[in-house]
């Protein structure tokens, strides 16, 4: 049925084609619209043919009318894909509004024909702009906005549309207009399933129509009045309607149309159980040609009646195969249903607003109509008309006001976040592109905030989330406060919030400062907290390219200040222009004797950093001082008795609130600065997690000199280097065919990290573990590396028993050189011995000819 009542918006499209051009074709041109609207589409078609040599002849206008005319044969032969494409592209061409409005009303029901239910709602969104410059057209958009809102189950709405639109042409002296908005009134009490006003406007349709001379149409009225003549039980008139119709629908060549009718017919048969062979022939070629359209509530329907059939007959398994079948395809058309539910959904907003200024300019007319009789009344007359007028004028206000609200309140939901109250993400995004562009194209400041309430889930979990949520609300208000009007401001989602401003990044601090300082403590079931945020900030630059490369860019700022401790706003372009000026921290190795270790490349660090922060000996210290005699001593924090791990921390946090200050730091250390030290590690991690640039450079390690020193090449046997305690503490086994260091041996068995002398005890256990492995004389070295040039490194041999009453500085590292022969594994029997400082064995091992990459 959907597809007979189209018809009657496709034509409507042509009543009233107004005079737009001047020229000797115009004649031609107006006979071409004329027959696509009173004759088959084959006569229009070959009027077309026939002026096609002429066609440069015509205005662009001109073109576009013959145009719509073909188009719309197209739409009416059945070739619907192609017609809504070349609508589409007629709609891109500039014209009149009036002739617009009429393409946008048969491209729309042409859409809803082939159940493209996004494109007709678009159509209809875009349709309903152009009505203020063309408000005599809004009775045609109604009836197709009437027409679309049957198929989303608005059948409410649908009816008042229809019957607004009829109210506007039924004084009117246009009959084709009024005969199409009586159809669309009959089509929408339909679908209301009021049958009977359905039947009475389908009889009022064929008498509207055959004054129009509109024979489609009236073959429209007339399946009308069978199809509710059947469902109302009067089988044998239906019949006589739906044949009538079917007649009339070939004469127009409306095929569509004609097997709506037909359905009619079938179903007149199955209903007074007669010519059953008839019905199904009839319906076996409908569901052919549906199911070719892909009109699933039409196959559904055929299905329907397939399955009644059936039934009459007694055939129970066919009846029950055609309701799945009915019922698979009505699942499919609920699918689409869902899509155009969809669809209208995306477009009612806009749609009742414009819906909401047809209704003020109908307001508008009729208030001066009634201002017109008014005057030319009496004076008794006039006070009581005037009264009426005000009356109707207020009621008018009252009802127009509330349905204004109910709109202003779903486009308000559909915008804004409930519980702050602010713009949701989806509104920030579309407002904050626009305000970008603007900003962009007027060379004004543009900036975005990204603030995050600090430990959110522990607001959660210590008060509940009912005081989350307070909190939540809280902060949306003291931000819209706190920008006023300036800026768009929004929930991104959780506990975050973006703010974007036309200003630059230092008001946008300031703001944050004011944002910072309304915060205030909140009291939830007689709990009270406070909560702080932390933000990030970027301005746009000529290098931003889009809203989202900012955002992104403020809200890496955001993590920059979750990293720097929270509650403190950091701003991505400082660190920008700290980047640039090469701002950031190098870690650099002092060697174990600065005279003759550090690199050229270490002096320079220190000579060109901003701050210079040293843990070195104090010779060392005092070299660096010679030329930065600003550089700090780390070494202050150290100190007897205290916890190595808080001396660890707090030049951690020396070194780090240097480089957070967006300075370029140098922090020294002696030795090589990452060989067994973990601040130097974690500072340049920390930096980098901040997106601070952050390096390390190595130095002369202990264990390099050693190497030298002792004259030990440690490629040849493999090393195994260890801190004493970490050995003795865990289950750590020496791999004795290779060299084992053991470093801080003095302080084996500290756990306390307070010690920094040797003592027996500790000593006793290293030994006792090692004499797992090792005989109590095995030959070990205590080694300490020279650390001025005055000095001469230390080598003490000794036996493995006599470790705990050697002498210890804290540096002291002991040197186990390896037992016994290397185990061949190949199985060729031959062992091979290792050659040592000091040991006599012959070496049989390969030579290594090219350790020169692990050297
Ligand atoms: P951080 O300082 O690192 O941001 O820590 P945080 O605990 O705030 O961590 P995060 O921002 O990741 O946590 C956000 C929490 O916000 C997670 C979730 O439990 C909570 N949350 C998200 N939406 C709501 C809401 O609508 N109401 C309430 N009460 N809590 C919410
Ligand atoms: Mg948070």
């Amino acid at each position: 049925m959907c597809r007979l009542i189209s018809i009657a918006v496709l034509l409507l499209a042509f009543a009233g084609a107004p005079a737009f051009a001047n020229d000797a074709l115009e004649p031609q041109v107006r006979d071409i619209e004329r027959l696509g609207v009173v004759a088959h589409w084959t006569e229009s078609n070959a009027r077309i043919q026939a002026l096609s040599p002429q066609l440069d002849a015509l205005s662009p206008e001109q073109r576009h009318r013959v145009e719509f005319v073909r188009l719309r044969s197209l739409g009416i032969a059945g070739s619907e894909s192609e017609a809504i494409e070349g609508l589409a592209e007629l709609l891109r061409q500039d014209m009149p509004a009036a002739l617009r409005i009429r393409v946008y009303t048969t491209a729309i029901s042409l859409a809803a024909n082939v159940e493209d239910w996004p494109q007709a709602f678009t159509w209809l969104e875009e349709g309903l702009s152009y009505l203020p410059e063309a408000p005599e057209e809004s009775a045609r958009l109604l009836g197709v906005a009437s027409y679309l809102h049957t198929f989303v189950g608005e059948s409410g709405k649908a009816r008042e549309l229809a019957l607004r639109g009829f109210e506007q042409v039924e004084a009117g002296d246009d009959p084709r207009a009024l005969c199409f908005a009586v159809g669309d009134v009959a089509l929408a009490e339909e679908y209301a399933r009021n049958f009977r006003e359905a039947e009475d406007w389908r009889r009022r349709q064929i008498e509207a129509c055959t004054r129009a001379g509109d024979p489609i149409f009236i073959a429209s009225g007339k399946a009308g009045v069978g199809k509710m003549a059947v469902v109302q039980g009067r089988p044998a008139e239906a019949l006589d309607w739906a044949g009538q119709a079917i007649a009339d629908f070939d004469a127009g060549g409306y095929i569509a149309g004609a097997w709506g009718a037909k359905l009619i017919v079938a179903e007149s048969l199955i209903e007074s159980n007669r010519e059953l062979d008839r019905a199904e022939a009839l319906l076996s070629e409908a569901l052919r040609y549906y199911r070719n359209q892909n009109a699933e509530l039409a196959v559904a329907e055929t299905e329907n009646l397939l399955a009644r059939l059936a039934e009459r007959r007694g055939d129970l398994a066919a009846s029950l195969s055609h309701l799945r079948q009915a019922m698979s395809a009505t699942e499919a058309a609920e699918r689409d249903a869902r899509e155009r539910q969809l669809a209208y959904l995306q477009v009612q907003f806009d749609t009742g607003m414009k819906e909401q200024r047809i209704a003020l300019l109908e307001a508008e007319k009729e208030l001066a109509s009634l201002q017109v009789t008014a005057t030319q009344r009496r004076q008794w007359l006039l006070a009581a008309g005037m009264g009426g007028l005000l009356l109707a004028a207020i009621l008018l206000t009252v009802l127009l006001r509330r349905s204004f609200r109910e709109r202003r309140r779903y486009r308000w939901l559909s915008e804004h976040d409930g519980l702050t109250r602010l713009y949701n993400y989806q509104q920030v995004r579309r407002l904050g592109e626009a305000a970008f562009a603007q900003a962009r194209r007027s060379g004004r400041p543009f900036t975005a905030i990204v603030a995050d309430i600090d430990l959110f889930k522990q607001v959660n979990d210590r008060h509940g989330h009912a005081a989350g949520d307070e909190a939540l609300r809280s902060l949306g208000a003291w931000i819209s406060e706190t920008i006023g009007g300036q800026g768009i401001a929004g929930r991104s989602g959780g506990d975050e919030f973006t703010i974007l401003l036309e200003a630059d990044a230092a008001e946008a601090g300031t703001l944050l400062q004011r944002l910072h300082e309304r915060i205030e403590p909140i009291t939830v079931f007689g709990q009270t907290f406070r909560f702080d945020i932390s933000s990030g900030i970027c301005q746009a630059g000529a290098e931003t390219a889009t809203l989202e490369q900012l955002v992104h860019e403020a809200d890496q700022a955001l993590y920059r200040a979750k990293h720097e401790g929270r509650n403190r706003v950091v701003c991505a372009n400082d660190a920008a222009a700290a980047a640039a000026r090469g701002a950031g921290l190098v870690v650099v190795g002092s060697g174990i004797q600065f005279g003759r270790h550090a690199s050229e490349r270490c002096l320079s660090e220190i000579r060109e950093a901003e701050v210079v922060l040293c843990l070195a000996d104090p010779f060392a210290l005092a070299m660096i001082h010679r030329f930065r005699p600003d550089a700090v001593n780390l070494g202050v924090h150290y100190a007897t008795g205290k916890d190595r791990r808080q001396t660890y921390r707090e030049i951690d946090a020396a070194i780090m609130a240097e480089v957070r200050a967006g300075k370029r730091v140098c922090a020294v250390f002696y030795g090589h600065p990452g060989v067994f030290a973990d601040v130097p590690h974690k500072v340049v991690q920390k930096a980098r997690a901040e997106g601070i640039p952050a390096r390390m450079e190595p130095g002369i390690s202990a264990e390099a000199c050693l190497y030298a020193d002792l004259g030990i090449d440690p490629g040849r046997r493999g090393v195994q280097s260890m801190e004493a305690t970490h050995f003795l503490v865990y289950d750590r086994q020496p791999d004795t065919a290779g060299l084992v260091l053991l470093w801080q041996v003095a302080l084996s068995g500290d756990l306390s990290c307070t010690r920094l002398h040797a003592e027996r005890d500790g000593l006793q256990a290293l030994v006792d573990k090692l004499l797992r492995w090792y005989p109590p004389g095995h030959e070990v070295i205590l080694y300490e590396a020279e650390r001025l040039p005055i000095e001469t490194y230390r080598a003490d041999r000794l036996p493995l028993r006599d470790l705990p009453t050697a002498r210890y500085e804290e540096y002291t590292t002991l040197v186990i050189p390896p037992l016994g022969e290397l185990r061949d594994v190949r199985g060729l029997g031959s062992g091979a011995r290792g050659e040592w400082p000091g040991s006599v064995e012959a070496r049989e091992e390969p030579p290594l000819m090219s350790g020169a990459s692990s050297r």
